[in-house]
């Protein structure tokens, strides 16, 4: 069964269709690239996915179930939607701390994450001193935290620099080799395609096309 399941998906603003009746779903073990330009819709399907946002029709499952956020602090899902939303004036170790303590995972788990995430050096620094690229390292972290069984990553290789993202695709391969269900939205694909096993590609809220990168790039 899909971990992750978008079925007729619609959301408007006005009279401006951001998403437009968009299916698509992400089976366990699998990372998933939302592939699309500025503006096509990413943003709003995550937020839509994780209970951030309605839609106005349509269906978006996590495990078969409508996902509330605020309702049940995320440990089956790993969100992160901005880096540069995480407040500045904590250090890296606090931040994941207080992200241990929301969802209940012991104090350690936010030294296990800070060493996963690379940023150990950095653990006392506050987040306002962070370059963008730590922070998304960070946002990445706070996603780990509650050992989810599925991540949802908005644009998480921005800002990373080459090395950055070479740890990215090393750190979403083991976690979907032990079963986990990754969706990753960029507007570059350069930036994610040594990542990702399945590409999702919209424009203009809609679906454009799906399938392995082999079949995407393939001559018909
Ligand atoms: P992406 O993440 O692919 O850049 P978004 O989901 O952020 O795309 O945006 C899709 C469209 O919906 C854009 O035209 C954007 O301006 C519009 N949009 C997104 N959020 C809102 C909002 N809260 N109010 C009005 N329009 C919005
Ligand atoms: P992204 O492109 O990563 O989605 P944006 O900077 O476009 O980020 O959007 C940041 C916030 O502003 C989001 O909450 C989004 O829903 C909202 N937003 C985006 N476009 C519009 C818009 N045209 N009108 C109102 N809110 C918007």
């Amino acid at each position: 069964a899909p971990a992750l399941e978008v079925r007729g998906l619609t959301k408007r603003y006005g009279d401006r269709t951001a998403v437009d009746d968009l299916t698509f779903s992400c089976r366990p073990g699998t990372i998933t690239g939302f592939l699309g330009p500025n503006g096509a819709g990413k943003s709003t399907t995550l937020r839509i996915l994780t209970g951030l946002a309605d839609a106005d029709h349509g269906e978006a499952l996590v495990s078969g179930r409508r996902y509330r956020t605020l309702r049940r602090p995320a440990r089956e899902i790993g969100v992160m939607l901005d880096a540069r939303a995480l407040h500045g004036g904590r250090t890296g170790i606090e931040t994941l701390r207080l992200a241990a303590r929301t969802v209940g995972m012991p104090r350690g788990r936010a030294e296990e994450v800070l060493a996963m995430v690379g940023l150990e050096g950095a653990a006392k620094v506050r987040v306002g001193g962070y370059s963008y690229g730590m922070r998304q390292r960070l946002g990445i972290g706070t996603a780990l935290i509650g050992d989810p069984d599925v991540l949802v990553l908005d644009e998480p290789a921005n800002g990373l620099d080459p090395e950055g993202i070479r740890w990215m695709r090393r750190l979403l391969r083991s976690f979907a080799d032990a079963g986990g269900t990754v969706l990753l939205s960029s507007h570059q694909l350069r930036e994610v395609e040594a990542t990702v096993d399945r590409l999702v590609v919209i424009s203009r809220g809609r679906l454009v096309r799906e399938g392995t990168l082999a079949d995407l790039t393939a001559v018909t």
